[in-house]
């Protein structure tokens, strides 16, 4: 469907391609650098490859799987969207957050792991578009490539938290987070690579029982199953109370980092709401990040500030270990799924 995408393969997979051209395998390391380090545009910028290979390449492989089609810019803080078409005609988007200026000198790019997603979540944009197909390892990893060459800025934080379910596309995400720690690859530090998921307990039981390395980040946003399985459906077939299970069974164990992802909205954020938050938090390295709702189409209502405040400060009294997220982006369509739920509602409409 999408060809063979040169971004799709590891190193090992590469050194075998070099191999059966008769090349030496060190050329696998050489190819990685200009994609990753180099951010090559062609293959016939790969100078210290031979003219012929250069051409073999190009003839065999595709190199940039993703078209920018629109990159809108937040006038208030800098956060900048990106839309991207397919070679099959579909759209994904990613976010470049600058929250360099405000936290700890991160630079975050949000990316997607699917085209669309299955999970039906009320509050999101993107489940409203349905699900189209997985993304290739390919199709992520170039979301990192062509945000750094449009913007000439090279993120140190990644975050899978735009489209999609990344735990339903458990093998490309993980192959395409190697290929970024890979120090041939775009050498991000494990800790600086976090993926997010509506909660899929037999993939958050695999990550952990295979030691990958990297944070993981759980959607709670309800603290009621009742209530949460209205917003997140994903709690009818993998109870929140499960996950809260292993996580106890798995800690202090594992050397994972986890956060509990909580949109704080108007019908969440009670003093029951906290209490019940906090016995979540009586074990591990866990850790809760509040956010503050992106309403964009999600008709959900944000608390008032003094809610919120209330809520924070009784969490605060509890000792549960929080952090507030700031909302970034409010001004151009900034939760995921909205630029392309926008092309999708666009093309529905001339066909
Ligand atoms: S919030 Fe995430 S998991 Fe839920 S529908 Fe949206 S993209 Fe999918």
């Amino acid at each position: 469907m999408t060809g063979r995408i040169i971004k799709n393969y590891s190193l090992g997979e590469v050194a075998d391609f070099f191999k059966s051209y008769g090349e030496k395998e060190y050329r696998a390391r050489q190819l990685f650098n200009w994609l990753y380090e180099r951010n090559a545009s062609s293959f016939q910028e790969m100078t210290d490859f031979s003219k012929e290979l250069r051409n073999r390449l190009a003839g065999d492989f595709i190199l940039s799987p993703l078209k920018l089609v629109e990159n809108l810019k937040s006038a208030k803080d800098g956060t900048e969207k990106f839309l991207f078409s397919t070679i099959d005609n579909n759209f994904i988007e990613s976010v470049l957050i600058r929250n360099d200026t405000t936290d700890d000198g991160r630079l975050t790019v949000c990316i997607s792991s699917q085209i669309g997603c299955p999970m039906g979540c009320r509050f999101c944009s993107t489940s409203k578009i349905g699900f189209k197909r997985n993304l290739e390892t390919g199709e992520i990893l170039d979301q990192l490539c062509q945000i750094r060459s449009i913007t000439g800025l090279r993120n140190n934080n990644i975050v899978f938290m735009g489209m999609g379910e990344p735990f339903m596309n458990y093998d490309n995400v993980m192959k395409a987070a190697d290929i970024m720690n890979y120090s041939f690859g775009f050498h991000i530090s494990v800790r600086k690579i976090t993926i997010s998921t509506a909660g899929l307990t037999t993939e958050i039981e695999r990550f952990i029982d295979e030691k990958r390395p990297y944070n993981l980040a759980i959607s709670l946003n309800d603290t009621l199953p009742e209530k949460r399985i209205i917003n997140m459906p994903v709690e009818k077939k993998y109870p929140f109370e499960d996950i809260s299970e292993l996580l106890k069974r798995k800690f202090p164990v594992s050397r994972n980092r986890v956060t509990i992802e909580y949109v704080m909205r108007r019908d969440n954020v009670s003093i029951d709401d906290a209490r019940r938050l906090n016995k979540i938090f009586r074990y591990g390295r866990i850790k809760l990040n509040l956010i503050p709702l992106n309403s964009g189409e999600s008709g959900f209502e944000a608390p008032s500030p003094e809610d919120a405040e209330r809520f924070i400060k009784e969490l605060v009294l509890m000792n549960v270990p929080l952090s507030v997220r700031k909302s970034f982006g409010s001004d151009i369509e900034g939760a995921c799924g909205q630029l392309s739920g926008r092309m999708y509602g666009e093309i529905h409409a001339v066909q």
